[in-house]
């Protein structure tokens, strides 16, 4: 699968495309289908894969899309299983996002980078991990002193900077070049593997930068705001802040 077909990558906005199938694989429960050209996202980096529709107009027959994932250069399509059988290789389809879930999972994605930016310039906390759903999310950051007084602070900074209208910007950079910038070196950039040359970045505008394979929104007034839901102390050095969205007036 040419990479040029893997819209999310590209335009996070793109929520419906036609695709020819190149690959079906009905070897195991659920049928798994690579189409040439694809709107899903298929997970990762903390963002759950894509749900949605494949349609197709010749005989209006639909198809659930449960799941997505990657398999090598590949984005697959897992099935919902049925008794008539999966399309056709060659079969021309409309490929339809969930895209009220999708929209909510870019808002609370980049609410998270948002998170990690005011963390990082306030406190100098790194982030360790993360994990979300659509309108929730967590984070980790080794943070010794988080205290109750402290998150309440950071969700004020974070509401701050997303009512900034801040830009969301993505980049993709040759592997050196994204080697030079010192505020990748924070999101672990160095664990990525030999082989990637290029470097994809997602960065909010003034406040964060950071190797990402996301979807997020243009400018971060369409997160809206966050509200702290807790946090909790994951041993002596790492502490865990959950959010939830808060829709834009
Ligand atoms: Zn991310």
């Amino acid at each position: 699968m040419d990479p040029a077909g893997q819209l999310c990558y590209v335009d996070a906005y793109a929520r419906r495309v036609e695709g020819r199938v190149v690959a079906v694989d009905e070897s195991g429960e659920a049928p798994l289908v690579v189409l040439d050209t694809t709107v899903f996202y298929p997970g990762g980096g903390g963002q759950p894969a894509d749900r949605g529709l494949l349609l197709r107009a010749t005989d209006g027959r639909s198809w659930t899309v449960r799941a997505a994932r990657k398999s090598g250069r590949d984005i697959v399509h897992e099935l919902e299983p049925s008794d008539e059988g999966p399309p056709s290789r060659d079969d021309v389809l409309t490929v339809d996002l969930d895209w009220a879930r999708r929209f909510a999972l870019m808002r609370t994605h980049t609410a998270l980078h948002a998170l990690c930016g005011v963390v990082w310039r306030d406190y100098g906390a790194l982030v360790t991990g993360g994990n979300m759903e659509p309108g929730s999310g967590r984070m980790d950051f080794e943070f010794e002193r988080m205290s109750g007084d402290l998150v309440a602070e950071i969700e004020a900074a974070v509401n701050t900077e997303l009512a900034a209208r801040r830009d969301v910007r993505v980049n993709v950079l040759p592997r050196d070049e994204a080697f030079a910038i010192p505020d990748l070196i924070r999101t672990k950039i160095n664990l990525l593997p030999e082989g990637i040359q290029e470097i994809r970045t997602i960065e909010i505008v003034g406040l964060d930068l950071q190797a990402d394979g996301g979807t997020h929104v243009a400018n971060t007034s369409e997160v809206g705001g966050i509200k702290v839901t807790g946090y909790e102390s994951k041993g002596r050095i790492n502490k865990r802040i959950r959010l939830e969205l808060v829709d834009p007036a």
